[in-house]
């Protein structure tokens, strides 16, 4: 009988690993066609200089806008989070074109911002199959002649995972695009296990420290030490340091004390659509903070 039972359970779990499969292939099938019809769509979050609360830079981030069916059958349109789709965008390599959308669009939407002379910086985020992709760098190269960007306000964000794939081809690719003159920063930093190991092998210019320090900001010593230890290496190393995750005052007001340069968070300002930064900051506004 236990042995039935442990049939019985086997296949659940097999049909439940092939709904989850197909579950995965016909995500896959719709990302391809909302690239074709283009539902994809970009916000902005502005970081901001703790000292002045001048908006310095924003960092692009991807969203998909998809028309589903309601439960009374009408149509609704949802705006989906990367974490709803960028898992199947890495495995089916739609990472690449979805990237490359992203890095033009983005660099077109800081262009004109700069034009009416707006002095800000942009974001982008990577994923480890993009950059190993062929033609990567070409594709950076591309996407700054086509805007008019220049390359130094520029950043490519990197996390920690692209530096255990295929280490050296990584860094050879990141090093390509720093030569172009592009900024490279550090995203998560501080939540892999070997942060400090890749500050070694990779010049960055940027250090994003992850959320998860900033949340326990005061209310956990040993966070908030290592949070001090990672703002001084920062200063010490000539890198940039930017906050992430900034939710509340009190957490604000301990990032400043401690000399930390940049931050970002929904108390700073979540992310928007264009016209709304456009609205908020544009040409060059301060955030009161
Ligand atoms: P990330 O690069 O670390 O981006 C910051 C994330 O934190 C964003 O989530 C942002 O909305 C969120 N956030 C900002 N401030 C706060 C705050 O005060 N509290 C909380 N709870 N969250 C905050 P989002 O937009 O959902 O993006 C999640 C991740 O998806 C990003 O993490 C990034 O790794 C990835 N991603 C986003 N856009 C792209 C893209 O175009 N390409 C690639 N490859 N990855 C992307
Ligand atoms: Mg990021
Ligand atoms: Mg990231
Ligand atoms: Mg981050």
């Amino acid at each position: 009988r236990a042995k039935e039972q442990g049939g019985g359970r086997l296949e659940v779990y097999a049909a439940d690993m092939h709904a989850q499969v197909v579950g995965r292939l016909e995500l896959q099938a719709r990302l391809r066609q909302a690239l074709a019809d283009r539902e994809f769509t970009l916000e902005y979050q502005p970081v901001v200089d703790l000292e002045s609360s001048q908006v310095t830079a924003v960092e692009a981030l991807v969203r998909w806008r998809r028309t589903e069916e309601g439960d009374d059958g009408e149509a609704v349109e949802r705006l989906l989070l990367p974490e709803e789709f960028i898992g199947a965008a890495e495995e089916s390599g739609l990472i690449v074109p979805l990237g490359e959308w992203v890095l033009r669009e983005a660099c077109a939407k800081v262009a004109l911002w700069r034009a009416a002379e707006w002095d800000i910086g942009l974001s982008v985020n990577l994923s480890v199959r993009q950059i190993l992709s062929s033609r990567f760098v070409e594709t950076v190269a591309d996407a700054l002649e086509e805007s008019g960007l220049p390359a130094r306000v520029l950043t490519l964000e990197v996390d920690e995972e692209v530096l255990l794939e295929d280490p050296g081809e990584a860094v050879e690719r990141l090093s390509a695009l720093r030569r172009l003159g592009v900024r490279l920063a550090i995203d998560d930093f501080g939540m892999g296990y070997a942060s400090l190991a890749h500050l070694r092998e990779l010049r960055v210019d940027e250090i994003k420290i992850d959320p998860s320090f900033v949340r326990d900001l005061g209310a956990d010593g040993t966070v908030t030490l290592l949070t001090h230890t990672i703002v001084r290496l920062g200063q010490d190393l000539g890198v940039q340091v930017v906050a992430e995750g900034i939710e509340r005052p009190e957490q604000l007001e301990k990032l400043r004390s401690m000399g930390c340069g940049h931050g970002q968070g929904f108390l700073v300002a979540r992310p928007m659509a264009a016209e709304g930064v456009e609205a908020l900051v544009g040409g060059g506004a301060g955030i009161p903070l």
